[in-house]
């Protein structure tokens, strides 16, 4: 029988130095704390295969925080650790996040080595002056040689994040930093307009001067011209923020807007099994010194289950599928969202795309500028 398919996250919760924009569950460590964690993943890692043995591992995504400021040695041995315990598959997509900076050519050697075969480096901009204003630990010519270094240590598959709307950025400016990525030509790119993040110094920086930022033009001008000049290179947007090389999507980042299972380990990590969603929890010492860390559990309801199927689903450009919401729930999505979608084909913000025996309903690009809207609408009660 065939089994299911599962996706692992693994959360690495360090950083060398917080940046001013983050609220990601990160912060900085010294080595015995770092020990401490890794024993602490490794010891979960290994517990929870017993209650996973029915599945067939597709996707690791190790995350954070910067996973690369672990030793090489370390990111090994978590990785042997899911390679012990679970069924991996053979063509499994492996991605780790690397700050520049964090891993030179020994340790990337070491990781590709490992069996990582998928990097995701955090560039943000190609400008030191906006990097300095972020609170990156790396300048422009670091992640350069990153890149060179990842390229010859064998990493084929590369993603590149980078920002946009940054204090004191201009369009000319964000333009040149596009440019100089494409012509890279990493396989991926992911590009997000900043967001202020309550509790973040760029909060306390912003939040009252929106002024000192971009303004809503300016930043719907940035966003126009990713779009645009990624798909002039040959890019294809796959979901709102995340452009690849065709065939190149990150098939993990697919798992979670599909509602497919995944299992986090580490702190704060989220999981969704059958349809029980559950997070650990996000205390260092909890997570460290106790056996029952899993908390909010929440066996999802069949309203909710439609709900995060049509609103996750519609992240990503191809859409929904009304033949799949049938099978999953034994309703037609006319049914429960005819209305709904009627409102927004007729507004021109969606659009029905018949492709075989299967029919699609997906946002337009002026769906995708009023996404946030369009979603909330997708909620049944
Ligand atoms: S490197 Fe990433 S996770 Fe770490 S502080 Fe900066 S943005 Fe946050």
């Amino acid at each position: 029988m065939k089994k299911q398919q599962l996706s692992i996250y693994v959360h690495i919760p360090f950083c060398m130095q917080k940046c001013r924009y983050c609220d990601f569950l990160s912060a900085p460590a010294d080595d015995s704390t770092k020990e401490r964690y890794v024993n602490r993943l490794c010891h979960e890692i290994a517990n929870e295969s017993k209650a996973l043995n029915e599945y067939e591992v597709d996707t690791v995504f190790f995350g954070g925080g910067t996973p690369t400021v672990l030793s090489g040695e370390m990111l090994e041995r978590i990785l042997n650790e899911i390679y012990v315990n679970y069924c991996v598959s053979e063509d499994a997509e492996i991605s780790i996040e690397c700050n520049p900076g964090t891993a030179d050519y020994d340790k990337l050697c070491k990781l590709e080595k490992a069996g990582f075969n998928r990097l995701s480096i955090g560039l943000q901009s190609v400008h030191d002056e906006e990097l300095a204003v972020l609170g990156r630990i790396h300048t422009y010519a670091q992640f350069e040689a990153c890149y060179a270094d990842a390229r010859k240590a064998g990493f084929d598959n590369i993603n590149i994040d980078l920002m946009s709307a940054l204090p004191g950025q201009s369009l000319t400016s964000y333009g040149a930093c596009l440019e100089k990525v494409i012509s890279l030509r990493p396989e991926h790119i992911s590009a997000y307009s900043l967001i202020i993040e309550e509790g973040t110094p760029f909060y306390e920086q912003y939040a009252d001067h929106p002024e000192r930022l971009p303004d809503e033009e300016t930043d719907r001008a940035m966003y126009e011209c990713t779009r645009k000049r990624l798909l002039e290179a040959g890019y294809e947007r796959y979901e709102i923020s995340n452009y690849s090389l065709p065939g190149l999507e990150c098939r993990h980042n697919l798992v979670y807007w599909r509602r497919g299972q995944y299992r986090g380990f580490g702190i704060g990590a989220a999981s969704l099994i059958g349809e029980t969603r559950f997070s650990n929890v996000d205390d260092f010492e909890v997570y460290i010194n106790n056996t029952h860390i899993k908390r909010d559990m929440q066996v999802l309801t069949q309203q909710e289950q439609m709900e995060e199927f049509m609103f996750l689903g519609l992240r990503c450009t191809k859409g929904v599928c009304a033949q799949v919401f049938e099978r999953l729930f034994g309703q037609r999505m006319e049914a429960v969202y005819g209305q709904v979608i009627e409102y927004y084909v007729n507004l021109k913000l969606m659009v029905c795309v018949q492709e075989k025996e299967e029919t699609w309903y997906r946002l337009t690009n002026a769906g995708i500028d009023v996404s946030n809207e369009i979603f909330a609408s997708f909620l049944l009660s």
